[in-house]
């Protein structure tokens, strides 16, 4: 057997599909083909005839309806390119069988040890197949294992006929790890109505929500003389951006919020006597909470420089990405069909949300709505990245049982 999602996996995690965010080209390195042009094999042998690699590197393929019915066309979406955070070149997976529980050294970098006190859904493991690195790369799991899934599940559908469903598209994207994961969608060839990434993490869960994401420059001119004649007339940027930055409520940072909490985070500073600037970033789930943000950021603004009579200030406001919510609630059924699908295969559904930006947020604006199913993989990024077998067969089911729940309610 060499096509279990398990053996797809590895086969996938061994080509380096690291992407470069100061490349401007898509795809960004050319090395994500590798994986596209074996993927499109794979596809062809499973039986998907129109399955190709296009020039941006994305791969796309058809599983055909067996279905009398009209059922809206969905289509399953992953990404083959790694985070640059890390090296993804010479991945030597390993494989932990039976896990027995414990701590888990990675025999290429010692140091680096999977802990059971910082993994704890490690515990919810034990008996499971895991797969690691030695510790010197990233393993790739985000999103590879998403990629073996669905070409697995695409196995399954097409050598069962006896589960209908409609027709079924897949989508492999690259870039996905520099924010450009869906620039080149074509979406009057992809032709499907709704889709899912399979990029998230713990098996069970369903991701909806998205944060509402705005950046803020702040841009200061102060008043600028010699140090020496400077009493009582001297208004230096630097200070003032200084007391902004000072300003800034602690409870509402990065490094003290979780869950549905949103936060204002400056993103990097600089100035001088005359100018200073602040970037910041704002993220809320709710729109209004963005808006409240940034008044509360512009009056710290106001107030600061309301002791500076000779210093003016400009407060500039830019989108960046908004909470898929908003148009998920629209159509209702792709989260329940998902929540059925994900019981079906075993689990009981986890609703969450996610404190960031997805491909799927972008696709459900870009009027493909678009929820993130997990993968099952952990400790994204890092050389502590982690995925076990009985998860991605778990996510293998999700899917089969998705297309199945799609053909029943239609
Ligand atoms: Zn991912």
């Amino acid at each position: 057997m060499t096509d279990t999602v398990l053996d797809r996996f590895l086969r996938y995690v061994v080509i380096d599909t690291q992407a470069n965010g100061s490349s401007t080209t898509q795809p960004s390195t050319e090395k994500q083909k590798n994986l596209g042009r074996l993927l499109v094999e794979e596809l062809q042998a499973i039986g998907l005839r129109d399955a190709h690699l296009d020039e941006h590197g994305y791969v796309y393929a058809t599983i055909p309806s067996n279905s009398d019915k009209q059922v809206p066309v969905i289509c399953f979406c992953s990404h083959m390119d790694t985070a640059p955070d890390f090296t993804g070149t010479g991945v030597k997976p390993q494989l932990i069988r039976n896990y027995a529980g414990g701590d888990i050294v990675l025999p290429g970098d010692p140091s680096r040890v999977i802990r059971v006190s910082e993994h704890p859904e490690l515990n919810n493991q034990i008996g499971n197949d895991i797969v690691t690195t030695d510790g010197t790369t990233l393993l790739g799991a985000d999103d590879k294992a998403g990629v073996a899934e669905i070409v697995a599940a695409a196995k399954v559908l097409v050598d069962n006929p006896d589960i209908r469903h409609g027709t079924i598209k897949i989508l492999f994207t690259t870039d996905e790890e520099i924010g450009r994961g869906v620039d080149k969608v074509d979406f009057a060839k992809l032709g499907a109505a709704f889709a899912y990434t399979m990029d998230g993490e713990t098996a069970g869960t369903i991701e909806d929500e998205t944060f509402s994401a705005d950046g803020v420059e702040i841009a200061i001119s102060g008043v600028a003389m010699h140090p020496g004649f400077a009493k009582g007339r001297m208004e230096n940027a630097i200070k003032i951006a200084g007391a902004i930055i000072d300003r800034l409520p602690q409870d509402m940072a990065p490094e003290t919020t979780e869950g549905r909490q949103g936060f204002v985070h400056p993103t990097s500073v600089s100035g001088s006597m005359e100018k200073a600037t602040i970037s910041l970033i704002v993220r809320d789930f709710r729109n209004d909470g963005l808006a409240e943000k940034e008044a509360m950021l512009e009056k710290i603004v106001r107030d600061v420089i309301s002791a500076y009579p000779g210093s003016t200030y400009s407060f500039t406001v830019k989108e960046q990405y908004r909470n898929m919510k908003v148009v998920l609630d629209r159509h209702p059924e792709i989260v329940e069909n998902a929540v059925e699908a994900i019981r079906r295969a075993g689990m009981e559904p986890v609703r969450g949300s996610i404190r960031g930006g997805t491909d799927g947020s972008r696709l459900s604006f870009m009027g493909l709505p678009c929820p993130n199913i997990f993968a099952g993989g952990h400790a994204f990024h890092s050389p502590l990245e982690w995925v076990s077998r009985q998860d991605m067969e778990k996510a293998v089911k999700t899917i089969v049982e998705l297309a199945r729940v799609w053909e029943e309610r239609a």
